[in-house]
């Protein structure tokens, strides 16, 4: 068999960080199309899973025991699962809107990847022990208080556009600026600091956070197409953006974070050993970080990686 050269945002081992890939990767609906995402995505990236090519180490003991470090990653876990089925819903919008083939197979594929990240969040769960009501309970829980306070307002806003306005671009420029934008650097941090205390719940985050690199770097290359084509609709959609960001600014999400990583905190104190030395980036070890200094990476990486992806679809003056 010749090898054939692996599109590097589906490879495993040399994918970029999601921040890297995000801002920099320039990827159109034209090539990521359902051909692309069976042989390459399906194919190659889900196969080496299943194929046990992509090493996959249990949950370690220090989660499945109860205690802040569990407790932290259900919490997170649970909202993350609530928010990729929200995604996943949303898509169905955008697939029945989509203006022609292309924009149709990428965003039914996009569906499909965020109804697989729903599932494989639930299921770590489901090997910490949790018995299948105990996480019905779980995301029961965060339903009705984190995902309330944040996500449901964030739904709201995106159907006001998708459903009730019927408006495709707005939808796309949506999803992938405040809703993509804001959770793919909160995931990457994620994968960074499971990395060493659970490392089989970091590997869940790399596996969605390469599908990540694909939906911001299409998503931006649809509102690109569409302003160059119609640069009369870029005051609309900065309107848009602007009401989002507003939208952004009142939801609690900084509550939502503290929480988490209040709870990251005293598990990451208990079981030190375990990180060692561990940098969670260049030059900075993960059991010196503190609450507020890992919340400001993940806000400093969102603005970045918003207004990188803001400034390619031309509509930079919507960035701060
Ligand atoms: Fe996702
Ligand atoms: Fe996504």
């Amino acid at each position: 068999m010749t090898a054939t050269a692996l599109p590097i945002e589906t490879d495993w081992d040399n994918a970029p960080s999601v921040l890297d890939g995000a801002r920099t990767l320039r990827l159109s609906p034209q090539e990521r199309n359902l051909p692309y995402w069976l042989r390459h995505v399906a194919g190659t990236m889900l196969g080496r899973l299943s194929d046990d090519a992509v090493p996959e180490a249990a949950p370690t003991e220090a989660v499945r025991t109860p205690g802040p470090l569990r407790e932290a990653l259900i919490d997170e876990f649970t909202f993350r699962h609530l928010a990729e089925e929200k995604a996943a819903r949303a898509l169905s919008l955008l697939v029945f809107h989509a203006p022609g083939t292309d924009d149709l197979e990428f965003f039914a594929t996009q569906l499909i990847d965020e109804a697989r990240h729903a599932r494989a969040f639930k299921e770590h769960l489901l090997r910490l022990d949790l018995t299948p009501a105990e996480i019905d309970a779980a995301i029961a829980r965060t339903a009705a208080t984190t995902a309330a306070a944040v996500l449901d307002p964030l739904e709201d806003f995106g159907l006001s556009v998708l459903r009730d306005e019927d408006d495709y671009y707005g939808g796309v420029l949506v999803l992938t600026v405040l809703v993509e934008g804001v959770l793919a650097p909160a995931a990457e941090l994620s994968e960074r600091k499971w990395s060493p205390l659970d490392p089989a719940a970091a590997l869940v985050e790399r596996g969605a956070n390469m599908d990540e690199i694909r939906h911001l770097a299409v998503g931006s290359s649809v509102v690109r197409r569409y302003l160059t084509q119609h640069p009369e609709q870029r005051p609309r959609l900065l309107k848009l953006i602007t009401e989002g960001r507003r939208l952004w600014e009142e939801l609690p999400m900084r509550q939502v974070l503290i929480r988490r990583e209040s709870l990251f905190q005293e598990g990451l104190a208990q079981h030190a050993g375990l990180v060692g030395d561990y940098e969670i980036w260049s030059g900075r070890r993960l059991v010196d970080t503190g609450i507020e200094e890992r919340m400001e990476a993940a806000e400093r990486w969102s603005r970045e990686t918003q207004d990188s992806r803001l400034a390619y679809m031309l509509l930079s003056d919507g960035a701060r």
